[in-house]
Order: structure tokens, then sequence, then C-alpha cells
């Protein structure tokens, strides 16, 4: 069987996920967690809080699922939120044109599937004599927009949308949060919640899907200041790198090469690099990159762009988008509804600025234009003043009028500008998933014994804890069971009445980093096991101290190896 279907099975028997609407034959792309999905999702979540939000200047934004199409479309997501769509002629069966003919045409056209036009695809089509499964020929390409539509209330034209990120959201709410700061830069929005994308042809399991959790962060700088404070804390992380807006090539770098060769743009998004980078491998990634968005593949709003991929059985599949988005949603915002979006920076040096304002004279043009002198001004009041350009003369209502200039000098102290905003954006059931899969092994010579290698930062139970004969030394199970709680430590009772064996077997399949079982000797001794999954191997510690010997396993602070050494 293969790796990506055995996964499945074991994600499922063990309820971690299942289709959704299940019982009803379900739903492409719309998937439940289970109570050891739930955890799992849950504490990769806690802990992208914990690396990416702990800071004073992070706030957390929660904001409508449901979106009007005004702000849909003004951040451009009516027009361009979209894939290219092929068809059947003759049974309608869609497909997702970039996907669909990857296999089926040469390479280099392979790589450019995912950007070619409307005409491109036709013409590729054509070129590479393409039909669909059934032999049949394929309908002209065309723009599927990926967002779900809906009805704000019972007006047909009140159109929304549920939100295809959340970054909107925090967007519209900036202002306030700018506000709250002090008006301060720099500083950060976050939201954790879902959002759906309408995908043409879910796959992979929970790698495409059309409900799906993001963690979002909005980080706003002045766009000459796009920097971290904490940029040295991960400057000398070692990273994998494929990069080339055209061309593209792979490296292990140190961070700051490649902020030193200008290969990632600025230190800001690098330091979000750098901090995706340490989030991925204590969560318990060994296998992935950094690919930079080439020149034409970069989305409508960005200006750099690096994709955080993992290794999975379907290739190298993006789990993370870090953009530098610059300042193009705020300004859009600003120009569609209206609202002013500035922010303003305090100058280092006071900057002296000419004014020069057209003089009315009001008087005489008063006599001469009587009623029509709104009208004048209004003209006056909309010229375009410019030094090396001025007006000096204008024709209204069939006369002449010269025009002088009124000179002020004065001193600013302040300028308006929109922030720029670099985004790191986590799918967290892509982030699962292939965590699932890269922590995934057999035990050697048995297919049947699953482990799932996770750590215990994210594992779903931290430990597990029984007895050798069920129903033994229930009290002193509890005892233990009650202070791991009391520490915050996840922990379960193993109490199925079947061998030892068969126990570890079963929380290895679910990926449980430790186990303790209190056995005969227990009582005489005062001592308990602890095994380790990976290894199987079993030390014993005094009764009185597992408590505090697991708390150090599970927050790294000791050694599993060096525990009686
Ligand atoms: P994007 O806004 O397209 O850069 O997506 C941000 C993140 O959301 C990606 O890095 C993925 O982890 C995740 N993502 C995007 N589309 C899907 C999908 N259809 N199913 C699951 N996760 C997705």
């Amino acid at each position: 069987m293969q790796k990506a279907q055995k996964i499945e099975n074991l994600l499922k028997k063990k309820f971690f996920i299942s289709q959704s609407s299940n019982i009803y034959g379900g739903v492409a792309g719309f998937f439940d967690y289970g109570p050891l999905g739930c955890s799992l999702r849950n504490n990769i979540v806690n802990y992208w809080r914990s690396v990416f939000t702990n800071e004073p200047n992070i706030y957390e934004v929660d904001s409508s699922v449901i979106l009007p199409e005004a702000v849909l479309k003004a951040s451009g997501h009516v027009d361009k939120f979209c894939d290219t769509l092929i068809f059947d002629e003759v049974n309608g069966e869609c497909f997702r044109a970039d996907h669909y003919l990857r296999d089926k045409v040469d390479e280099e056209t392979g790589e450019r599937l995912d950007v070619m036009s409307l005409e491109e695809i036709n013409e590729t089509i054509a070129k590479f004599d393409v039909k669909s499964p059934s032999g049949n020929k394929l309908g002209n390409a065309t723009h599927f927009n990926l967002m779900f539509k809906t009805f704000i209330g019972p007006k047909s034209q009140n159109l929304g949308y549920l939100r295809p990120e959340t970054a909107q959201g925090q967007f519209l709410n900036y202002k306030k949060v700018y506000e709250l700061n002090n008006e301060k830069f720099p500083f950060g929005t976050f939201s954790i919640g879902k959002v759906f994308r309408n995908e043409i042809s879910p796959r992979g399991g929970l790698l495409r899907v059309r409900e799906f959790e993001q963690a979002e962060l909005e980080f706003f700088v002045h766009s000459d200041e796009k920097t971290h404070a904490k940029y040295d804390r991960v400057k000398d992380v070692e990273l994998t790198l494929h990069f080339g807006s055209e061309v593209q090539e792979t490296k292990r770098m140190r961070l700051c090469d490649a902020i030193d060769n200008n290969i990632i743009k600025n230190r800001c998004i690098g330091y979000f690099v750098g901090l995706t980078h340490n989030f991925l491998k204590a969560v318990g990634f060994v296998d992935f990159r950094f690919r930079q968005h080439k020149r034409d593949e970069m989305a409508h709003y960005a200006c750099d762009c690096w994709d955080a991929e993992i290794l999975t059985t379907y290739g190298y599949i993006e789990c993370v988008g870090i953009a530098d988005r610059s300042c193009y949603d705020l300004s859009m915002h600003s120009k569609c509804s209206g609202a002013s979006l500035v922010a303003q920076k305090r100058l280092d040096r006071p900057r002296q600025e000419v004014k020069l304002e057209p003089m009315c004279d009001m008087k005489e043009w008063g006599k001469t234009f009587k009623d029509k002198l709104p009208l004048l001004l209004e003209k006056i009041k909309n010229l375009k003043v410019e030094e090396n350009n001025l007006v000096k003369e204008m024709e209204f209502d069939g006369q002449m009028i010269s025009l002088e200039y009124k000179r002020t000098e004065h001193t600013v102290h302040v300028e308006d500008f929109v922030p720029s905003v670099i985004e790191p954006s986590f799918g967290i059931g892509r982030i699962f998933y292939s965590l699932i899969e890269q922590v995934y092994w057999e035990r050697k010579d048995d297919e049947q014994r699953h482990v799932l290698s996770l750590s215990p930062v994210v594992a779903p139970y931290q430990v597990g804890l029984t007895s050798l004969r069920i129903g033994d030394y229930k009290k002193q199970l509890n005892d233990i069971f009650e202070q791991l709680k009391l520490r915050n430590i996840r922990v379960f009772m193993n109490e199925r009445n079947v061998s030892i064996g068969r126990r570890y077997a079963s929380s290895d399949e679910i990926g449980v980093p430790y186990f303790i079982t209190f056995d005969n000797e227990s009582v005489r001794d005062e001592m308990v096991t602890i095994r380790e999954r990976d290894s199987m191997d079993q030390v014993r510690v005094l009764t009185e101290k597992v408590v505090e010997v697991i708390d150090g396993l599970v927050r790294g602070s000791i050694d599993f190896d060096k525990i009686n050494k």
C-alpha cells in the first residue's frame, strides 16, 4: 500500500479526521476533526501563538467570516482570485487546468502552466492534443473565482463572500489597533480562523480543501523601515533556499547571507522566514525549504514572497506563505472606502516646506461674476499648484483672470504614509497533514506497527499511564494522573484490557512520546517504568520523582538517555 494511503487510513481509524457529512456520502474538500485531530491542531496553533504573537506590540483581531462584496472588490479578490478551469465538453467534468495538464505537456511548458493566460492554455491543449480522461474534447478555458458567494439578508442584491483569507478583516481594523499601539510603528495584528476557497479539484487529504484554518500575522511597518528589532536572534539560522526571479536554484545559506546578497529583499521578511524555520523545526519537521516566488507568479498584492514548502509524498507543498504585501491592501481600502488609512510618522529631522496658495480677489470678482463666484472659487480650489508650473492666467465666463499666489514657509514635523505589510500566513491543515507524513514510520520488519514520532510540543498526549494488570493500583495511578494534569501535561490513562505490548503499540500509533507503567515491583521498590516511544527503551524511576521527570522530558530540559546516568 502507498504511504499516503496508509496515513489516510491511520488518521481515519484513530479519528484524527473524517470526511465531513460522511454518512451522506461526504463532500470533497471538507473534513471534520475528531478528538485527537482537534488536540494536534490546537497544539500546533497554541505553539504558533507562543512563537509569533508573544510580543507586546502584536494584537489579536477576530473579524467576521462573511464579508460584503465591496471589501473583496477593493482587495482584488472578486476580479483576480481565480484558477483556470477546463472541462470535458461531453460530460461536463471539470479540472483545474495547471494540475490537469502538468503531466501531459513537456517540462518547460509544465513550469509555466500556473501563470498562463486563457489563450495560452487553449493553445497548449491544442498543441499537445490533450483530451479529457474519457477521451473527449476539452472546452475553452475560463476563469473560475475561488470564493464562495452568498447573500446577506433577504435582498438578493446584497452580495457577500466567505472570506478567502483572514488578512482582509485585519486590514479593515488596522487603524484602531494603530491607535491602541499609541500610533507607533511597527506593530502587528493576527487572526486564527476558518477561511474558504472553492477549489476546483480538492485532493491530497487535508492539503487542498475548501475550508481550512489559517493563522495569519500582519506586521505593519513604514516602507523605509522594513526591519525587525529581533532580527539578530535569527540571522544565523541556516536555511535551504530555492530562489531566483526567473531561473531558480537551491542553496543552503545563512539568513544574514541571503539578506546581504539581496536574495531575501529585506530584514523584516527575513526575520519571519527565520522565525518560521525555527517554528517548523520545533514542531518536528525535518525536510522543508523556502521557495521564492518567481516574478510572474507573485500574487497581485505582493512584491517579495517566500513559501515554506514541506516535503510530502505529493512533493514539496506550500504550507506557509510569507509575503511583503507592500501598501497595496491599505491603499486600495483607503481609495475604495474613502476612509483615511494613512498613519503619521514623526520625522527625524523636521523639513521646511513651501506652501503656495492662489489669492482670490473677492471684492473685484464678486462685482464681476456675481452669483457665478462660488463656481469660480471651486475651480480655483481644484487647481494643481506646482511651484515650477503655476497657472498664472485662466479663462472663466468668457473673461481672462490673472492669478497671484501667497507663498508661506513652514516646518513639517510629521508626514503621512500608508504602511507596508509583511505577512506570514500559515495553513494549519497543511502543516498538520505534512507533519503526520514526516513523523510516520513503521517498526522494522512489521508493517502493521505504525509510529508517529510527534514531538511533545504538539502530540495530542504527551504521556500515557497504565498498570501492568488493568484494574490494579488505581489510587497510585490517579495520584500521578492528577499531578501531571496540574502541570498542564497532556496525559491519558490506558485502561484497555489487552497485553502491555498492544497498549504500547496503540499509543505509538497516536504519537504518545512517553509511557508510565505501574507494575507489581512498583509497590515493593516504589519505582515505575518510563518507556520512550521511538527507541522503546525503558528506565525505572522513583514513583515520587516520575512527575518531575516527565515534566522535564516533555519540556526538553531532561534527556531520556541521561536518566539514571
Ligand atoms: P495563500 O493565501 O494562498 O498564500 O495561502 C496561505 C496558506 O494557506 C498556504 O501556505 C497554505 O498553507 C494554505 N492553503 C492555501 N490554499 C489551501 C487549500 N486549498 N487547502 C488547504 N490549505 C490551503
